[in-house]
């Protein structure tokens, strides 16, 4: 079964577009998303194209800061912060890359937590890692574990006592995955660049993650019979020159209970999960 991500982001958006209304009636305006983007980097720029696209199909407002690469710390700073205090904006993102004069972590910690849409401040990172049980209720957890994770419930994929394989353990996606997961009571084996025998761990994993960015990467010798495959990867298929994910989809379907395409699998989900939390933000500044 392939997981169809472009039918599931419909249904959630349009879930969304109803609650925004709503909201809308009860308190005269819609949830807002702000996001900055400094230079003009081609995936950044597409991504945030696909933000404006998502969001206006969500009921939300979406604004684009856009500033010249050869901005400076100081400004792109000056302008988080304008957004922080400014109380029409709910949620902020900044999109990364950004330019390699401007430090990621200042930028990053400028953002106000109640503000931060993507989980990436100190405050949110620690409240994901302090939490023992899943609740989205309280702060911002990053937008694609949230989506992997979305995925495995809407699936109906039983994670209590589960043997579940993480591939990377990035602080944006393997990590925060690997925590949402155990708080689901999974079992969790967290593999990266250093571990002997990769394929033999993959190979006895109920739900394998793959989060490394290794183009067709997982192939049917680390897939047991019946295994979900959830495949986080975006990267470009070496031959083809089109997306693909870790996964070498086709060589592994037929032994996947469940498989995410790339694209339109997680990815897709992601972007819903950042409009999501876009209109929690809101609910929590409206209700504390
Ligand atoms: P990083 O490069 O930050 O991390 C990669 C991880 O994979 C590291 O932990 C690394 O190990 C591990 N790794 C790399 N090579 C191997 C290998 N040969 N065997 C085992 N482990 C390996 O990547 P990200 O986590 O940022 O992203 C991973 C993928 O997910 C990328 O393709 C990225 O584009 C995609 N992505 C997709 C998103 C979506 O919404 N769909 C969002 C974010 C990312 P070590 O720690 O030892 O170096």
């Amino acid at each position: 079964m392939v997981f169809d991500g472009k039918s599931s982001a419909a249904q959630l958006l349009q879930a969304l577009e109803k609650e925004s209304l709503r909201l809308r009636e009860e308190y005269g305006r819609v949830p807002c998303l702000s996001v900055l983007l400094v230079g003009e980097d081609y995936g950044s720029t597409r991504y945030v194209a696909s933000c404006e696209k998502n969001a206006q199909r969500a009921g939300l407002d979406c604004r684009v800061i856009r500033m010249p690469e050869q901005s400076s710390e100081d400004e792109v700073v000056e302008a988080i912060r304008v957004l922080n205090d400014d109380a029409s904006v709910d949620g902020i993102l900044v999109q990364m890359p950004l330019p390699k004069h401007i430090r990621q972590e200042r930028i990053v910690q400028t953002i106000a937590p109640e503000k931060d849409v993507d989980g990436v401040t100190d405050v949110n990172v620690s409240q994901l890692w302090k939490q023992k049980r899943n609740d989205y209720s309280r702060f911002c957890v990053p937008c694609t574990p949230r989506s992997v994770m979305r995925i495995l419930q809407e699936s109906g994929i039983e994670l209590d006592g589960m043997n579940v394989v993480v591939l990377g353990r990035s602080n944006i996606v393997g990590m925060p995955v690997s925590k949402l997961l155990l708080n689901e009571n999974a079992t969790v084996t967290v593999c990266h660049s250093h571990t002997k025998d990769l394929a033999a761990i993959a190979r006895e994993a109920d739900v394998l993650v793959a989060a490394i960015g290794k183009a067709k990467f997982v192939g049917p010798d680390m897939v047991k019979q019946g295994a979900v495959v959830v495949d986080v990867g975006i990267n470009t298929d070496p031959v083809t020159g089109k997306m693909c994910g870790d996964a070498d989809t086709e060589a592994i379907a037929d032994r996947c209970r469940l498989i995410t395409p790339v694209p339109g699998g997680v990815g897709q989900l992601t972007i819903c999960m950042l409009m999501e939390n876009t209109t929690d933000c809101f609910k929590r500044l409206h209700h504390g």
